[in-house]
């Protein structure tokens, strides 16, 4: 399907690209990065930096991770930086740059389709490639409605065609919502991960990326974020998944990647790319009322703990809140996540609490955080009382026989239990997922 005319050249061209890879293998990452290598040799320039933006992570049709990518491309302007390297030969990056001359945008683009469905696993179930290029900014709508929300195709047709977007597609229309995604992000709160792709021969078969390098190398770098955890012992850079990829550091910063990717001892890697991404932004999240949170939606939702956790088989723990309009929340911290179930276990009707997640087709709100608010006071499990007369401590009769003086044989009833107050397992404060739970846009916070 072939929608629009190529950007007249009004200004830079902004090529958003998504649903190139499916579950037999391919990745979209690593096909932007072969249209990188396609600009190059079209004599087009690379303009700031390219971008992994990751999309509504409870989409049934994703093959993995609900990644969309993008890229600008003109003619570069001021002093250029290397982003990544193909075929041995670097990836210039330029801070500004100006319009490619329409001849050339064209046949760019031409190229760029031609490469992008060459690079595709096109042909296999669930893959329906789709480019979107525009000299116009995008509303970003596009974007937040993508990453918040289920978005229906004719509407992002829509919204491209009155901005005169050129729009191509191999299969269905699918891939349109994620590549003009890709192009809408604004960019709040970015972070970077650079990708070591694996070499063509070795793809399919064990990778080897040594640990002790990846857990150096965070110690080493504060600025890198979520490429161990400690309290499993896993090394999470490296997918495991058939797809091109051999790892992927990400960081607070570009520098902290770039610094520590030559420190990583692995199989050799054959092409790297530095990402703009919006992971670890938290922007699936929204604060909303427990009735607003859709199916296959996220949310952010404040209230009271109305049920005693029920711990369920595998070790996952479910209560029920009510939020401040009186709805209700069944909640599901899932025992993978480590923190969360443990923190759930010990929550108590009354304990005032924030929590986020979100939701498949079904009521339950899968926790992806939990912040404990206010606490009811917590008390210790019933002792016996002591004897007003001779004060010794009383007896147990039996379960609900209440209590015996063992001197002067006075006699006390279940309810004369002596509770003290104890300090809450988990205080007041933010729990977040242990790392190797986290999802690519999980809220950053602190790893053990
Ligand atoms: P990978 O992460 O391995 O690159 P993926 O998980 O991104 O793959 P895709 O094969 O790209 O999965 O499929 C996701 C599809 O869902 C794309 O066609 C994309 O346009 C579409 N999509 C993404 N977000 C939404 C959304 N919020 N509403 C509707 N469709 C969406």
């Amino acid at each position: 399907m072939v929608r629009g005319l190529p950007p007249r050249g009004r200004g830079t061209i902004w090529v958003g690209i998504d649903d190139t890879d499916s579950p037999l293998g391919g990745c979209t990452t690593w096909v932007l990065s072969e249209l990188l290598d396609e600009a190059r040799a079209a004599g087009v320039d690379l303009i700031g930096e390219p971008r992994l933006v990751r999309l509504n992570p409870n989409i049934p049709w994703k093959t993995r991770g609900n990644a969309a990518l993008a890229a600008r491309f003109g003619v570069g302007r001021g002093r250029r930086r290397r982003v990544g390297e193909i075929g041995g030969t670097p990836v210039w990056s330029y801070p500004t740059g100006r319009r490619v001359d329409p001849g050339a945008a064209v046949d760019w683009l031409n190229r760029a389709w031609v490469r992008l469905l060459a690079a595709s696993r096109t042909g296999e179930s669930g893959t329906d490639p789709a480019l979107v290029a525009t000299d116009r900014p995008l509303p970003a709508s596009l974007y937040w409605n993508a990453v918040r929300d289920v978005v229906e195709v004719p509407d992002v047709r829509r919204i491209l065609e009155a901005h005169g977007a050129f729009v191509r597609t191999s299969g269905s229309d699918r891939g349109i919502v994620g590549a003009s995604a890709a192009i809408a992000w604004r960019e709040s709160h970015p972070t970077w991960e650079l990708i070591a792709y694996r070499t063509p021969e070795r793809w399919g078969r064990p990778r080897l990326v040594d640990g002790d390098s990846v857990r150096r190398a965070m110690s080493e770098n504060p600025d890198l974020f979520l490429c161990a955890d400690p309290r499993t012992r896993r090394v999470l850079v490296a997918p495991h998944t058939p797809c091109p990829i051999l790892f992927g550091l990400r960081g607070t910063r570009p520098g902290a990647p770039l610094a520590s990717a030559p420190t990583i001892r692995s199989e050799p890697v054959d092409r790297w790319v530095l990402f703009r991404t919006n992971q670890g932004s938290g922007d699936h999240l929204k604060v909303r009322a427990a009735r607003d949170v859709s199916a296959f939606g996220s949310g952010i939702v404040r209230g009271t703990v109305a049920s005693l956790p029920v711990t369920l088989p595998g070790g996952h723990v479910r209560f029920g809140v009510v939020d401040t309009a009186g709805a209700a929340l069944l909640c599901l911290a899932f025992e993978p996540t480590k923190t969360l179930p443990r923190v759930a276990r010990t929550l108590l009707p009354g304990d005032r609490v924030r929590v986020w997640g979100s939701r498949a087709s079904g009521p339950t709100f899968r926790l992806e955080g939990i912040e404990l608010l206010r606490l009811e006071a917590r008390r210790s499990s019933p002792h016996p009382p002591k004897c007003t007369a001779c004060r010794r401590t009383s007896r147990s009769l039996g379960h609900l026989r209440g209590y015996r003086c063992p001197d002067c044989r006075r006699k006390w009833p279940p309810e004369a239990a002596v509770r003290t107050v104890t300090a809450p397992s988990f205080g007041v404060g933010v729990y977040h997922p242990t790392p190797s739970a986290r999802r690519h846009l999980a809220l950053r916070g602190p790893e053990p």
